[in-house]
């Protein structure tokens, strides 16, 4: 029985991070435009610096070093427009994904400042609009808060995020590394607000930090979503929550993988089990597919490959991502009803 999930069934990529969702040779191409002064001449060795690759060893910090010059390159109005556009055509053409939640930190492309953040704002909505002219996306965007900004600046963002809910602006996040200085229950006042406003709430959470985490910010923060969570799988109380409230986890296997958060497909396969056995709601997601050089088709191929994941289930998570996600209305975009498995052996007898 074929494994794979047919191409027809269209997907949502709730988790992708812009600075690690652009291509390297377009990456190469907005800093060149820009005249960035890159630290090589040489596009692989540039390719090398702004990927995952074998020798690069696995931590979760060595992957966030990873998003230094792609934030750099992404820091100016010219810069983000093209980069938004280009992710969310790139993500239709290369894997049917008719609905891109983009995220990132409009305060990490402003140049600390010296850039105007509501222009670094109004051009990836132009991105947006740009790529929703040429195909048939629903695109979004969430604002990523940094765990390692002060409070005051994290604030911000939010605002800016309710600023521009009407024009695109779908959710909020917290990203970042593991920082000293974050306290989950700071972030309670400005979420509610984010959340009285209609944005949806998602939070990085249960990933590098502590297992106890995940629960705290389901219990001080209310989520709609949170970002990996794989952690939750050791923590019951997490679970029980997670499936009371309805919240939905964004796994993005290949991330884990790369970070050293999760040490390999087995204990991914004990992960899902846990998962299913708790009736926690799950999505797959890449966090970053030109980083990771992994697209959502590649992370179900595998899931199916090692029997992880029945071609059931990998439809039951293409649905379950479009109803999940921020963006207004996708959910109600009707899925295409059908025998799945057979149709699919069929494709695949006819290919
Ligand atoms: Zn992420």
């Amino acid at each position: 029985m074929a494994a794979h999930l047919s191409r027809k069934v269209p997907l949502a990529e709730l988790h992708c991070h812009l600075g690690a969702a652009v291509t390297p040779a377009i990456m190469w191409s907005i800093a060149h435009a820009q005249g960035i002064k890159l630290p090589t001449r040489d596009y692989w060795d540039f390719r090398d610096l702004i990927t995952v690759h074998p020798r690069r060893p696995k931590s979760f910090d060595g992957y966030l070093q990873l998003f230094h010059w792609t934030e750099l390159i992404q820091s100016s109005p010219i810069a983000v427009e093209r980069a938004v556009y280009e992710v969310i055509g790139g993500a239709y053409r290369k894997n049917n994904i008719t609905t891109t939640e983009l995220r990132f930190n409009p305060m990490k492309r402003n140049r600390g400042g010296e850039q105007d953040l509501d222009h670094i704002i109004a051009a990836a909505v132009r991105g947006m609009d740009k790529a929703t002219l040429e195909y048939p996306v629903k695109p979004g965007l969430i604002f990523c808060l940094d765990r390692a900004f002060p409070f005051e600046l994290n604030e911000i963002i939010a605002e800016k995020a309710i600023a521009w809910r009407d024009r695109g602006v779908v959710g909020v996040d917290i990203a970042g590394p593991e920082s000293a200085t974050f306290r989950v229950a700071d972030y309670r006042r400005p979420l509610r607000r984010a959340r009285q406003y209609g944005l949806g709430i998602t939070i990085h959470t249960g990933e590098s930090g502590p297992v106890e985490e995940v629960a705290r910010v389901i219990e001080l923060l209310e989520p709609d979503r949170i970002g990996h969570g794989v952690k939750a799988a050791y923590d019951p109380r997490a679970m029980a929550m997670l499936r009371e409230r309805g919240i939905v986890l964004e796994i993005c296997p290949t991330s884990n993988l790369n970070t050293g958060v999760v040490s390999g497909w087995e204990e991914f396969r004990w992960i899902f089990d846990q998962f299913h056995r708790n009736g926690v709601r799950y999505t797959i997601s890449t966090d970053g597919p030109e980083m990771l050089k992994t697209y959502i088709r590649d992370e179900l191929a595998t899931l199916g490959r090692l029997g992880i994941l029945s071609v059931e289930e990998q439809q039951q998570i293409a649905a379950a991502s479009l109803a999940a996600s921020f963006v207004p209305n996708v959910s109600e975009v009707p899925l295409p009803l059908r025998e799945p498995a057979r149709r699919d052996v069929v494709e695949r007898e006819e290919a």
